[in-house]
């Protein structure tokens, strides 16, 4: 029988953060290309578990992404068309 908790609940891809599985990649608040990832097309950051990133690097990439919209590398938010 399956388990209650477990059956109810939609399992998506099992995602492995990509910092980790990469370990040449740090977040780095001056590689937009990659912040670009990890926010919506409003400039929210995403959160992990829709990115999948762990809790340490998801730590590091948000410290990244604020740094960079200090640096108006990010938008703060976006304007919708
Ligand atoms: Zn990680």
């Amino acid at each position: 029988m399956a388990h209650p908790i477990f059956s109810r609940r939609r399992f998506l891809k099992r995602k492995v953060c990509m910092f980790c599985k990469e370990s040449t990649l740090s977040a780095d608040y001056k590689d937009q290309e990659q912040l670009r990832q990890f926010i919506t097309d409003r400039g929210k950051i995403l959160p992990r578990r829709i990115t999948g990133t762990c809790a340490k690097h998801q730590r590091k990439l948000t410290t990244a992404i604020k740094r960079a919209r200090v640096l108006s590398i990010l938008p703060f938010t976006q304007s919708m068309p």
